[in-house]
């Protein structure tokens, strides 16, 4: 007898999600078996260890029996700690009693922002070319993404933000701006921050601020964020923040939210009926992170920044291939076009004949279509063979034609 499960499903589950990420890790994993060796350009993750005085601290916070339910917004301490960070580097304060939810990581911290603000129907504002994610995420929430363009003007691309007011509707909720950008690599300059906090404070909107990459921006850029411009856009920004890619803890599962007190009430709501609080030894591992030595992050972010120029210039030199300059995060984000392929066949295409595991441009929401995502979260080693890789595949391609 056939259950016909589809059946029972919710509408929000329905969405049909893009094959992006996971699927191409899935062939990579098939292709592996049979002996492959292959260069991993797919990873949204650092490839560094937790450095160690970060796992000691988690040990040690086991070893006190540190496994009971903390409170669902965060232990008071770790709170506190955050506060403390954010005030110091962001130059924007948050009461550690009222306004930080210690999180789970900044996927439950986005998925939790929109369940708090998005009904059915309501719009989200961001760019064209996207972290997947977020349109998964709305879908969830059966809200509607709303998109601006981008562009690419040679080696830069730019993200349309003038464009805001004319999509703004009566169901328009937020901006949702990733500041530095995946997969773009792009970092806001303070002008379009500006521009974009004015647009929301004009038409009365939120904006959901996810600064995961906070930490990694190069050719000595400061990340700014928008909260920081004015009183007003502090008290209509969510900003979302982890601890995955700054101290290498994408395991950890460790993020956090900050926003004003109504606003936390909100998120803590669903927080507290879907993840319920972060592990305390986890909390304890972050505390460490925050209040102990930075030289691990500074040490990271100068080999991503080694990376970068590598995998920049390599894949600046293959010829029909267009890449922009990145500036923050580890990603690169190349124009393909020129190949007449779609971002999925080439991805194949390199997968099977260059052995590089890259992710499609058509991932990363409508605009994304004829790019392909590199990340070099990958030592310059790999990235050199991968280099390889991709023009012995692309040679093959141009061969066939
Ligand atoms: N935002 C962006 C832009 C990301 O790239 C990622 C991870 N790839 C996340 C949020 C979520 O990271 P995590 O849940 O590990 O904190």
């Amino acid at each position: 007898m056939s259950l016909e499960t589809e059946r029972f499903f919710a509408e929000r589950v329905k969405a049909k999600v893009s094959k992006g990420v996971h699927e191409v890790n899935r062939i990579a994993r098939e292709l592996s078996q049979t002996g492959v060796k292959m260069v991993p350009f797919v990873l949204g993750e650092p490839d560094f260890d937790t450095p160690a005085h970060i796992k000691k601290a988690a040990e040690e916070a086991l070893a006190r029996g540190m496994t009971h339910y903390p409170p669902v917004e965060g232990l008071p301490e770790v709170r506190r700690a955050v506060s403390d960070k954010v005030r110091e580097e962001l130059h924007v304060t948050y009461d550690p009693d009222q306004e930080i939810l210690i999180t789970q990581g900044g996927t439950i911290g986005l998925y939790i922002a929109m369940m708090a603000i998005v009904n059915p129907g309501d719009e989200v504002i961001m760019p064209e070319i996207t972290f997947g994610p977020y349109v998964n995420m709305l879908n969830v929430a059966q809200g509607k993404p709303i998109f601006i363009p981008v562009e690419r003007r040679g080696e830069r691309f730019i993200i349309r933000w003038e464009e805001i007011p004319k999509r703004v509707t009566p169901r328009t909720k937020a901006i949702l701006l990733n500041d530095p950008q995946n997969p773009l690599g792009t970092v806001m300059s303070q002008e379009e921050l500006a521009m974009v906090g004015e647009m929301a404070v004009k038409e009365n909107l939120l904006v959901v601020s996810d600064e995961v990459y906070e930490k990694l921006v190069f050719d000595g850029l400061k990340h700014v964020s928008i909260a920081s411009l004015s009183p007003q856009l502090r008290e209509r920004t969510i900003l979302v923040n982890s601890f995955s890619k700054t101290y290498a803890m994408t395991g950890w599962r460790v993020g956090y939210n900050a926003a004003n007190p109504e606003l936390t009430r909100a998120m803590a709501r669903v927080f507290q009926v879907s993840a319920r609080c972060a592990a305390p030894f986890t909390q304890m591992a972050v505390l460490a992170a925050i209040r102990g030595p930075q030289d691990c992050v500074e040490e990271m972010r100068q080999k991503y920044d080694e990376r970068r120029k590598v995998l920049y210039q390599g894949l600046k030199e293959i010829d029909g291939m267009i890449t922009p300059y990145p500036q923050g995060a580890f990603y690169i984000f190349s124009d393909i076009r020129s190949f007449g392929m779609s971002s999925w066949d080439l991805t194949l295409h390199l997968l099977t004949e260059g052995h590089v595991v890259c992710s499609p441009g058509s991932y990363y929401g409508p605009g994304g279509e004829g790019y392909i995502r590199f990340s070099y979260a990958t030592s310059t080693e790999e990235i050199r063979i991968g280099i390889e890789g991709i023009k012995k595949a692309l040679n093959k391609l141009r061969k066939k034609r």
